[in-house]
């Protein structure tokens, strides 16, 4: 018998359970795969002002290095650059980051079991692979698995290769634009050091496998080191965090960023804000303390995701001749004031100024109408 169960031991439930055990209560959290962090299915970036309200400080082992700019490519070839140095991103290993968070958890006097799968819920509690295990709440954060049932709509495939290739700089991330060979999304590389990272593609209805491997070969000599394969979610937070004595979070409550599907600070912050409120209420027996955890989610983060949502149906709307366009009005004044002004996890303001410029956007602004309008609200 435990207060808590937790089905998914990566950064959202482990922090969810950090906060359970810290305010005295029992805490179990199962994990399906046989090691904290792995496989990992993330870029590792994230911003350092968003660890810190994570409350993770990284160990030398957990954080690489500073991404210093980010390299935006139109279809055309055509480019800039924004000096990101301001917004601290960081490069963080997740499998060290997911394990730093699970020290803090046992600490605190949660339980951790790997190669424990949660099958279903109970009148009492859950089912596991390992038997019942009765419990009074029931926190899901099993990530994007979760809603693969709920929503295929918001699901895109993304591939993810780590590579070595002398063509990765150390500090500088690259995102590729184009529509017909990553419809909806794009194509990334982060490094991890000189000469090393991560390099992905994602989008709809294709074969992610192909186009990665394609844009790897154009881009040159490489060797592959890990390939993973994991869906992405672009739509937004789901309806209801909390149905009954089940509480959603992470990626499984829809917390990744609509544009990116960057959630280690968005879906963390999930965890810990569950985990608070989830305290509360065995404290309280008051079910509008559990509440409390979505009306907190959506004061932080709400506003910016309706936002991404809007940004989102924008990219997921315009040809390639478009964004070549958008691309052609981006003067130097504009990159230089996003990279002083800008932040890593609330960028609709750069998408809103990288939108909202004379020429181009009169394209886009015919073809998107009233959502382009709402967008800039
Ligand atoms: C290719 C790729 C690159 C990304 N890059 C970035 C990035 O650079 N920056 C960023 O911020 N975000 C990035 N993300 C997103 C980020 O990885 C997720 O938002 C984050 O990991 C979500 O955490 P989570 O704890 O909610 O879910 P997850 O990390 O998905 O964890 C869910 C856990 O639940 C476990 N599980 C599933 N089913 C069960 C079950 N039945 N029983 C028990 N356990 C179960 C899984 O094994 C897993 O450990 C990326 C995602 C992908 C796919």
């Amino acid at each position: 018998m435990y207060d808590v169960v937790v089905a998914g031991g990566s950064i959202a439930g482990l922090l969810c359970a950090r906060e359970i055990a810290e305010k005295n209560n029992t805490v179990l959290v199962i994990e399906e795969d046989y090691e904290i962090g792995t496989p990992e299915h993330c870029g590792g970036l994230v911003s350092t002002k968003g660890l810190e309200k994570l409350g993770v400080i990284p160990f030398s082992k957990t954080f690489d290095h500073l991404i210093e700019f980010a390299t935006i490519n139109a279809p055309n070839g055509s480019s800039f650059s924004i000096n990101s140095k301001k917004q601290k991103v960081a490069e963080i290993s997740r499998r060290e980051l997911d394990k730093q968070i699970a020290h803090q958890a046992q600490k605190n006097g949660a339980v951790i079991k790997v190669r424990t799968s949660f099958q279903e819920l109970t009148k009492d509690g859950v089912r596991t692979n390992e038997g019942e295990i009765k419990c009074k709440i029931f926190v899901d954060a099993r990530g994007v698995s979760a809603l693969v049932q709920k929503d295929r709509e918001g699901i895109l495939s993304s591939a993810q290769y780590e590579i070595y290739a002398d063509w990765i700089k150390k500090g500088r991330v690259e995102v590729f634009f184009d529509q017909e060979k990553y419809p909806g999304f794009f194509a990334w590389i982060i490094p991890s050091g000189e000469g090393k990272g991560k390099v992905g593609v994602a989008g709809k209805g294709i074969k992610v496998s192909e186009v990665l491997e394609e844009f790897l070969e154009k881009k040159g000599k490489y060797s592959t080191i890990r390939k993973i394969f994991a869906p992405i979610w672009i739509k937004g937070p789901i309806k209801k965090f909390v149905e009954g004595k089940t509480v959603i979070v992470g990626d499984a409550a829809g917390q990744a960023k609509p544009t990116t599907s960057g959630g280690i600070y968005t879906s963390g912050m999930g965890g810990v804000l569950a985990g608070r409120a989830i305290s509360k209420f065995l404290k309280s027996n008051n079910e509008s303390d559990l509440e409390e955890y979505q009306k907190q989610w959506k004061k932080m983060f709400g506003e910016e995701f309706e936002k991404q949502i809007m940004a989102r149906k924008v990219l997921e709307r315009i040809d390639n001749n478009t964004i070549n366009k958008l691309f052609d009005s981006i003067t130097p004044e504009i990159t230089k004031e996003i990279s002083e002004k800008e932040d890593f996890d609330f960028h609709t303001g750069s998408i809103i100024k990288l939108l909202g410029l004379k020429g181009s956007v009169k394209t886009a602004q015919i073809i998107l109408g009233g959502e382009l309008k709402k967008l800039l609200k």
